[in-house]
This record gives C-alpha cells, structure tokens and sequence, in this order.
C-alpha cells in the first residue's frame, strides 16, 4: 500500500466555472448560486493524476483544494466561508466518483478577522462528511504576514475543533502578493518554517492541546538542513527543541523534497514516525523533468526507493504512518 499524503485537485480548482465563482466574489457580485459542473467535468480534470499515480503505483493520495487558491486575505469572511464549502464539495464529489483512489482534505474559510468560530463549525461540518484533515495557512494576510502568531488564542476555537474531531492541521501557505514570494518557490517554504517555529514558540499550545497534530509539508520547510539551528535558538529561548514537538506526535512532515541528497538528508534529521510519503504529484511544477533521474521531479517514489531505508521502514514511510496520524482516513481506504 502506497498512500500519497500531499496532492492538491488543481486542475479541478482552475476549472472556468470555479476561477469565474471567484472572480465573481472578489468583484462584489456574490454568485446566487453555486457553479454547475458535470461529474464527467469533474473526471476530466483528474485524468492526469489518476494516469501518474498509476505509473507510479500510488494507491491512494489525500487530495485538497489548490493551495494558492485558498487565498483567504482577499474577499470578506463570509465570501470566503462560501469559497471554503465550495471547494470543499467539488474535493468531496471527486473522491466519490473514484473510490479507493482518494481521500478528502479541506480548505477552511480563513480571513484577517480570524473567524474562528465559523472555521470551527465549517471543520466539524466537513469532517463528519469524511474529511481527514484541513489545509491552515499560518499567515492568511497573502504573505504580508501581518496577523497574529497562528498558535495564538484567536485560534483556540479551530484547535479545539481539529482536536476533538481527530484531524489533523496540515500548515500550508497560500498565494503571495508580493513578487518577491513567488508562492510555490518561497511563499509556501516561509509558511513551513514559521508555522515550525511558532510552535516551538507556543509554550501553552501542547499544553491546551495535547493532542492535537500537524503536518508541515514540503519535507518541514528547511527541517532536513536546518534543525541544527532550531535546536541551537530552542535552548537559548527556552523554547521546545525540535526533537520534543516532533517526538510527542504532534508535529509530523512529508516527503515533498526533490532529490536523492535531500530526501536522505530528511530521513536523517527527522525520526521516521513522524514522516509522511507525500509527492505534490501534479500540482507544483507538472510535467517538468529531474536532469538526474530522466523522470518527473515530483516522482517522489524514487527518491524515497533509492534511500537507505530498509523495506520496513519504507512501508511506514509510505502507508502505516499516514493512517496513524489521518485515522478520518480508514473510511476512503481499501484495505
Ligand atoms: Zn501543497
């Protein structure tokens, strides 16, 4: 069993009708009514990525919204409550009409008001429909960064949400208005490594939360080069070390790092519990091809066969890891 825990439906998300939903929003004219896209629509636009994972052999990937679409420091916080369910409903229906293939993972309806009431209620709404998780941007201001530290009280509400429902937060970064943030190449690393560190920073959090859990994507930001330094600035600040956040399960990474060099790097500096196979297949940087390997970069799969992990430890890697720290995730799974 193959599990990819990091896959975004981005080719559903530009779909005209729901680019044009949006656009709609942000003009002001608030659509009466949701876009109307045919299941064979849906379909179309996950033909792709079913054809990759088959060739790659993944069974089952955790699908979500777009994530630089989530784009919640635009529109009001209710426009984005709506754009929430709607991307919401279309990751459900694709799920539906392939079985066994994927498992939902949503977008909340952030805003710089921080409702976070309502997000609490869209988690518990969205969960009990067969959402294993929830896609959190820790800056939500479009990489100004202007809010508030994400583990701060204003969030106490999604936290007990998340908590008490069993699912897990995964922090990942949005759009970014400033150009010099492109938002795949930067943006979304910079989310990685301040959501690491404020919960570093968060002194209560874990207290609050004991078991609460997130997942920090794209390999944890800089984690495989740089927990040298985090635990360094950990014990000057007496902040948590790295090593304490990740090794009370409540701080877990994938494997959405692009060569052989990193990848082992990776698996060195983090304990293997807490890493999930993840690959970004088809979202990121589609089609574009590793130099090395003659292969797509985002075949995360070889990097991860080519390590020094023992065939045991792979199959954590790879499956019973994401089960343990998703268990939404059963439900959508063959076994
Ligand atoms: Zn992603």
């Amino acid at each position: 069993m193959i599990i990819d825990s990091h896959q975004h439906f981005v080719r559903l998300a530009r779909h005209p009708e729901v680019e044009g939903f949006r656009q709609a929003q942000l003009a002001g004219n608030n659509p009466d009514a949701l876009p109307n896209i045919s299941d064979a629509d849906v379909q179309k636009t996950l033909e792709q990525v079913i054809s990759l994972m088959d060739t790659r052999a993944i069974d089952v990937a955790f699908a979500s919204p777009r994530a630089k679409a989530m784009a919640t420091h635009e529109g009001t916080a209710e426009q984005n409550a709506i754009w929430a369910d709607l991307n919401n409903s279309l990751i459900l229906r694709a799920c539906k009409l392939n079985p066994g293939r994927f498992v939902p993972v949503g977008m909340l309806g952030q805003h710089p008001s921080y409702p976070s009431a309502q997000i609490a209620k869209q988690i518990e709404r969205w969960a009990n429909d067969g959402f294993a998780a929830f896609n959190f941007d820790p800056d939500g201001t479009g990489g100004r960064w202007q809010g508030l530290p994400f583990t701060g009280k204003h969030n106490y509400p999604v936290f007990e949400a998340a908590q008490s429902l069993d699912v897990p937060l995964v922090l990942h970064g949005s759009e970014s208005i400033n150009k010099n943030f492109p938002h795949t190449a930067v943006q979304y690393l910079i989310a990685d490594i301040t959501g690491f560190v404020q919960l570093m920073m968060a002194k209560e959090l874990f207290k609050d939360f004991p078991r609460l859990r997130f997942l920090i994507p794209h390999g944890g930001g800089a984690l495989p080069c740089q927990i040298g330094r985090w635990r360094a600035i950990g014990k000057y600040n007496s902040w948590a070390s790295p090593d304490e956040i990740l090794g009370n399960g409540n701080v877990f990474v994938d494997t959405c790092v692009y060569n052989d060099l990193n990848m082992q790097m990776l698996f060195d500096a983090v304990p293997l519990d807490n890493i999930l196979f993840g690959s970004e297949c088809d979202g990121a940087f589609p089609g574009i091809i590793n130099d090395e390997t003659k292969d797509h970069y985002d075949n995360t799969r070889r990097y991860v066969d080519d390590s020094k992990l023992t065939s045991a430890e792979k199959d954590r890697v790879y499956a019973a890891n994401a089960r343990r720290v998703y268990p939404r995730a059963s439900r959508w799974i063959k076994s």
